[in-house]
């Protein structure tokens, strides 16, 4: 239950992000650092990280997609630069989903590595794999059209990425495949934690002008009993019988296309090679569910929609792997008489008709308090009047503020005192001349 203050790296829109400002303090000045030089794992993060609008309904898709993370299994691979992808799906520049669709089922299902055993058909299946992800995909292969794989990779949003072409393959093929694929990901290796998600709610100020918030948050933390073993302390782990240490059982599947040779994760041992006397504390997993508090630090500029990103905060991984973060999820009450327009605030006024004519100062609300306002001498209805810098922060740039602007509402009364409706005639008669013929 340590605590100990984070700087959480934040984004707030497109392509803003930031870190607040530590206090000071050695402690928080590397927790800053830290956050210098994250960056987001997962593909489908990232682009949610860079790309997106921050709205509540992008929000609910980012945290949906915030477990993604085998799919990064093979990111980056190199794949022969000679190789045009349309070459590898054996279909000219012009061809159609349709056309690419069955190439693409045809080649996977005759280069798949565990059908196709020549030395080279691994590697094969995935470039028809990346191939069929880059083409069929209208952005990605208009991009790839244009600039080739170059672009590709300089559209930012991980778009270099691609997805295991196992996973492709069972997409197409379903379980009826058969050939490996999952298993092959779930060997006994360390894998890193999941992220975790929090939602914050906030007042309307806090979110203005930063805040300090202490959270509570649960989440798998490595079994303090077995070290993250998952093995009963004294125990020694024996190599599994069933699958000789390999994690995995290899049968043989009849299929429409031929036998198969089927890959399953040991059932005996759960695909870890290993049989141990499970812990008592985390029953063998390793981890075990705790609630830690944290002290956010909230930067000023933050809105609905913001993700504040906390550094290795979330689940703990399997086996030592590393931990997930943890994101922030903020949402931001609303304020009665203020309303915020990105870094604006927005509020109207209203003056009478005669202090419009005549001029007048008023006092309106701010996020500073209440602060007096000069109303010009003529002004009309429906004016806005711009506050300089009385608005929100900007995100990581606390110096530069964004102001608070005010629709003026002239007020016309609708009855006037007999004593007031005589000057207002003798106010018509003297402007008459100025404007002949206006009046009955
Ligand atoms: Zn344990
Ligand atoms: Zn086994």
């Amino acid at each position: 239950m340590a605590t100990r203050a984070v700087v959480p790296a934040v984004t707030n829109g497109p392509g803003i992000r930031s870190s607040s400002a530590a206090a000071g303090g050695a402690a928080e000045s590397s927790a800053a650092a830290m956050v210098a030089s994250v960056r987001p794992r997962s593909s489908s993060l990232r682009s949610g990280f860079l790309g997106c609008k921050v709205q509540v309904g992008v929000v609910a898709n980012v945290a949906a997609a915030g477990v993604g993370k085998k799919r990064v299994a093979n990111a980056g691979r190199a794949r022969a630069a000679s190789e045009d992808y349309y070459n590898i799906l054996g279909v000219s520049k012009s061809a159609d989903k349709a056309e690419i669709k069955s190439a693409y089922r045809k080649l996977a299902r005759q280069y798949h590595p565990d059908v196709n055993k020549e030395a080279g058909a691994e590697q094969k299946f995935k470039d028809i794999s990346n191939a069929y992800e880059v083409l069929s995909d209208d952005e990605k292969r208009s991009l790839y059209d244009r600039y080739g794989e170059a672009g590709l990779k300089g559209a930012g949003a991980g778009a270099a990425d691609f997805n295991n072409p196992f996973d492709l393959f069972e997409t197409f093929f379903g379980s009826m495949g058969g050939m490996g694929g999952n298993a092959r990901a779930q060997r006994s290796r360390p894998t890193q934690g999941d992220d975790e998600r929090y939602d914050l709610l906030l007042d309307f100020r806090d979110a203005v002008f930063g805040t300090d918030k202490d959270i509570e948050v649960t989440r798998l933390e490595s079994c303090n009993t077995c070290n993250g073993s998952g093995a009963k302390p004294g125990t020694t782990p024996t190599t599994c019988n069933t699958c000789g240490g390999q994690g995995q059982v290899v049968s043989t599947a009849q299929t429409p296309l031929g036998d198969f040779r089927q890959v399953a994760t040991c059932p005996a041992c759960g695909g870890t090679g290993e049989n141990a006397t499970p812990c008592n504390t985390c029953g063998g997993d390793g981890r075990v569910r705790k609630t830690k508090r944290i002290s956010l630090k909230v930067p000023a500029g933050v809105d609905s929609g913001s993700r504040l990103r906390v550094r290795s905060e979330g689940n703990a991984g399997r086996r030592g792997g590393p931990p997930g973060d943890l994101y922030v999820f903020i949402n931001v009450r609303s304020d009665p008489e203020l309303k915020r327009d990105g870094n604006n605030i927005l509020i109207s006024s209203k003056v009478s008709y005669i202090d419009a004519i005549l001029g007048t100062t008023v006092k309106v609300p701010t996020v500073d308090g209440t602060v007096d306002l000069k109303i010009p001498a003529g002004t009309q209805p429906g004016t806005t009047l711009v506050m300089a810098k009385r608005g929100v922060p900007l995100l990581g740039k606390n110096n530069l503020r964004g102001d608070q602007l005010v629709r003026v509402q002239v007020e016309i009364p609708k009855r006037i005192s007999s004593e007031e409706r005589k000057l207002i005639e003798e106010l018509a008669a003297l402007s008459k001349p100025k404007a002949a013929g206006s009046r009955v």
